[in-house]
């Protein structure tokens, strides 16, 4: 009997689902650098908290100045020099002016401020050779930030443009998301350690490595646990060692082979399993389901497969424990075809494929080689070019949707 194989979105809602937000905790504001913040900042006061000078120059009654010209300099008597930082001692008055540094409080009764380059000093006085509006060259008060304004929402990533916010509202501390710890389980008897000589017929287990590197990319903390052996007791003993973190995730094993002891062991320790398949190549054989209550992601051992299958499904679970706002799922736009693609047409394919940027249009170039196991294809690609199931064939210059995985520049 043959049974429908999940599409890759109901796989994804069914990961989604049980993925509880993680806890919080208080850091120090420069280490939130890419964590997820878990508070509302509202800004507390006006920033500017005063109006001040945008210009380096004198502070000006506007009308003083109504017919200054080149021919007919004005002058002002300069009462007072105010660098930034300082409010004025006095206030100004008609025929006055005070030097004033780009920064400074604007003086009371000063409603403008003409540039240091249109101005000659002569001793006590100014001469300025220009009129000036009401308001030129101050900036308002609250122009940047008005008190009781949401600036950073719960949920949202710190970048450091937010770094620089929150410094600016004076938050040197800040709650964000706890990161998840991510047990990292490869599995096979041919599998050799990255520091192990490798013999004919052996594999060095990369995706350890290239998982714990999806992982610290998503902003989780890898924990990468020793290799386990194709025999159920190690399995076992390497999965409730695994139970410590907040994730699960193995590599190999989940298939149909003789060998394949995932699935049984997850059985016999009473894991849900959600789904164990799902319509898409490369990754076909994927399982997930929840295990004493944490999230279990058994990934397929071809190289690529699993890193493919940790961007369409784990990465979307870990923002989402993360406390991120959604989408968790990658950007999607649309691409034109570089040369022809191909696929069986019996699941939905992804390609990989490097991007670059010409006349307004993204075009895809695809690795030349795109089979499940062949890691290097991943070298320099930036995107997935997505052919849906049932489609055979697209042309070059044909437009194609693609799923951004990585930088574009
Ligand atoms: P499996 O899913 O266990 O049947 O493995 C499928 C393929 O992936 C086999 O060719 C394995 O040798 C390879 N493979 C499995 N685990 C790893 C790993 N940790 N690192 C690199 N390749 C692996
Ligand atoms: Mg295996």
């Amino acid at each position: 009997m043959t049974t429908k194989l999940l599409s890759v979105e109901e796989a994804l809602e069914k990961v989604i689902e049980p993925i509880t937000p993680l806890g919080s905790e208080r850091i120090d504001l420069l280490s939130a650098l890419g964590r997820v913040i878990t508070e509302n900042i509202i800004a507390p006061i006006d920033i500017p908290t005063t109006a001040n000078s945008a210009m380096d120059g004198y502070a000006v009654r506007a009308i003083d100045l109504e017919n200054a010209s080149s021919r007919n300099p004005i002058r002002l008597k300069v009462i007072e020099d105010l660098p930034a930082g300082y409010i004025a001692k006095s206030n100004l008055d008609i025929g006055q002016a005070i030097r004033i540094m780009t920064g400074a409080t604007i003086p009371n009764g000063a409603d403008a401020v003409v540039m240091v380059e249109v101005t000659k000093t002569d001793g006590e006085y100014v001469e300025i050779y220009e009129s000036v509006k009401v308001g030129q060259h101050i900036r308002l008060k609250g122009e940047d930030l008005q008190a009781g304004n949401l600036l950073i929402s719960s949920g949202t990533k710190l970048g450091t443009s937010e770094i620089g916010v929150l410094a600016l509202v004076q938050r040197p501390f800040v709650k964000v998301s706890r990161q998840p710890l991510v047990a990292i389980l490869s599995t096979g008897d041919e599998l050799v350690e990255i520091d192990e000589p490798i013999t004919p017929g052996k594999v060095v287990n990369s995706n350890s490595y290239s998982l714990a590197a999806l992982v610290k990319a998503c902003g989780g903390i890898p924990f990468i646990q020793p290799i386990a052996r194709d025999n159920e007791a190690e399995i076992r003993t390497s999965i409730e060692a695994a139970l410590a973190a907040d994730f699960i995730i193995s590599s190999g094993g989940v298939s149909v082979g003789d060998y394949d002891y995932v699935k049984p062991v997850l059985n016999s320790l009473g894991a849900e399993l959600k789904f164990w398949r799902v319509s898409m190549k490369p990754g076909k054989p994927i399982a997930f389901g929840m295990l004493k209550g944490k999230p279990y992601f058994g990934l397929p051992g071809n190289t690529v497969s699993s890193m493919l299958s940790f961007l369409l499904f784990v990465r979307p679970a870990l923002l989402k424990a993360m406390n991120l706002a959604a989408p968790w799922t990658l950007p999607k736009i649309k691409v034109v075809l570089d040369s022809d693609a191909r696929s069986k047409g019996d699941r939905r394919t992804y390609l990989r494929a490097t991007l670059r940027y010409d006349n307004g249009l993204f075009y895809a170039r695809l690795a030349p080689r795109q089979g499940s196991g062949v890691l290097s294809s991943m070298l320099g690609a930036n995107a997935l070019v997505v052919l849906e199931e049932s489609v055979t064939e697209m042309k070059k210059g044909e437009l194609v949707d693609a799923i951004i995985i990585s930088n574009m520049f």
